[in-house]
């Protein structure tokens, strides 16, 4: 479907993860000429894994939400969405205190039934809906920075204020801990609020976890077909021309330099990355923006296991009182054509930060070695049933309080300039929550911007 939005207007996109090919595949589909630029040989960015002996194996945390909307419209529009959809549902388990106990965090029926808050604290469970209503009005999941007014609290002091401490530590910490990790005191209550309102929680029909039925990485080759990508082309430098437009700088894979000439630039390649590539193009407030942007070290391990557990894949959690240095593991049972072969499963195990900071000077196989003792804990035997394993290893935003109100200044900054005829934009999930949903909502709204300038 091309409009004429476009006008066959040239734009770079840089960075092939799931924001650029967002972008990049939005924009075609508006009738510009998109050229991604690629640092590596393959598409996906963070979404990248390895097929091995029939295994799937995962470098990121796999699990994704039935109202992952932007995902699934992707895929549908790129024919794939009946091989990726609907999502294996998860089975969820707490396990505290040696016991494990299946729960339903989503519901608040299943919320007041999670061991380990005191009886007082359950009632208050029922002041969430009352919450979420009022700032509905401020929660957008591809404008997060119009909640900067509640960006004054931390994730910790607001639970406990509404719901105490022990819903803290046994009902929310453990939902959003595979997105955020552990600093609940230092993390924004707006980025837990956009979770809660991403997972539905205490709404009639709340999200439902699952796993993609193939690889999420399919979806970004799926796009990356349809797309002019340069592979292992790295881009140094972005300086605007005298006339209008943007001169990309960038060393292929044979060393070779490659200028070009481009209306616009999406800039999709990650924050740190983003900041020097484009130095010389910001403005004061956008440097700092750059600056003060946070991370945390993520740590997965992918173990491809002989034997299946269970029928249904399920998702193991440990609260942080646990002292587990994982914090959360899904084991997923072969199917047909699916990520795992039948009888067989596939098990992915996230690392506290605790332990992803520990280790982060270390070389993989350490890391993987100390993991994978781990696991032996909190699954005893396990280790025989090991065929292979792969360890994933990155970094991932980390919305700390004050991140969205600096997010607000730098989104009134980029209205300006565009108002000024600056073309250049900035997609990816430093700029709208970590994970997959967040990235390709970050695309799009790159997307849009870029197209609405050019209308
Ligand atoms: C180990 C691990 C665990 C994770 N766990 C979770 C989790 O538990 N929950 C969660 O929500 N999310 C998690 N994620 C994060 C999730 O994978 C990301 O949010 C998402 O994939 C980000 O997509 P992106 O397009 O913004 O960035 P990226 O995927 O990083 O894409 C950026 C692309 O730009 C390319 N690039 C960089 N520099 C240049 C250059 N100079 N020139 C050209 N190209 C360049 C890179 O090669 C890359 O392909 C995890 C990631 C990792 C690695």
């Amino acid at each position: 479907m091309n409009s004429v939005t476009g006008l066959d207007r040239r734009v770079a996109v840089l960075g092939a993860g799931l924001s650029g090919l967002r972008a990049a595949f939005d924009l075609e589909r508006r009738g510009f000429v998109a050229t991604v630029f690629e640092a590596r040989s393959e598409v996906g960015g963070r979404a990248r894994g390895q097929w091995c002996a029939g295994h799937w194996m995962d470098g990121a945390w796999p699990v994704l939400g039935s109202r992952d909307r932007s995902l699934a419209r992707w895929a549908r529009d790129l024919g794939i969405g009946d091989a990726l959809l609907p999502l294996r549902p998860l089975q969820t388990t707490l396990r505290s205190n040696g016991v494990a106990v299946p729960v339903d965090g989503l519901s608040l029926r299943g919320a007041s039934q999670i061991p380990g808050p005191r009886f007082w604290e359950r009632p208050k469970l029922l002041r969430s809906g009352r919450l979420m209503q009022r700032y509905a009005k401020w929660l957008d999941p591809m404008f997060p920075e119009r909640a900067a007014d509640l960006d004054y609290r931390s994730m910790r002091d607001h639970v406990a204020l509404y719901f105490g401490r022990g819903n803290l530590e046994f009902w929310l910490a453990p939902e959003i801990q595979a997105t955020y990790g552990d600093s609940v005191e230092e993390l924004s209550r707006v980025a837990m609020l956009l979770k809660m309102q991403a997972l539905g929680i205490g709404e009639r029909r709340p999200a439902s976890p699952g796993l993609p039925r193939r690889p999420l990485l399919e979806l970004a080759q799926a796009a990356a077909e349809r797309l002019n990508i340069l592979r292992e082309t790295v881009v140094t430098r972005v300086d605007e021309e005298p006339a209008g437009g943007f001169r990309i700088e960038a060393i292929d894979g044979a060393g070779e330099h490659n200028d070009s000439s481009f209306d616009a630039v999406v800039v999709a390649v990650g924050a740190e990355q983003a900041g020097s590539i484009c130095a010389r193009l910001l403005a004061p407030a956008e440097r700092d923006f750059f600056q003060a942007m946070q991370e945390r070290p993520a740590v997965t391990l992918s173990v491809a296991l002989e034997g299946v557990d269970s029928g249904l894949p399920s998702e193991l959690r440990f609260p942080q009182s646990s002292g587990s240095a994982i914090s959360s593991l899904v084991i997923e049972p072969g199917q047909p054509g699916g990520r795992v072969p039948e009888g067989r499963s596939q098990l992915v195990a996230l690392a506290r930060d605790a332990f992803a900071q520990r280790w982060s000077d270390m070389s993989d196989d350490v890391v993987a070695k100390n993991l994978m003792h781990s696991l032996e804990l909190v699954m005893p035997g396990i280790r025989g049933r090991v065929l292979t394993s792969r360890l994933g290893r990155g970094r991932v935003p980390f919305f700390a309080v004050g991140s969205y109100r600096r997010l607000a200044v730098f989104q009134k900054v980029q209205r300006d300039r565009r108002a000024l005829g600056r073309r250049l934009y900035w997609a990816g999930d430093y700029l709208s929550g970590s994970g997959f949903e967040s990235a390709s909502l970050s695309g799009l709204r790159a997307a849009n911007a870029l197209a609405r300038d050019f209308e």
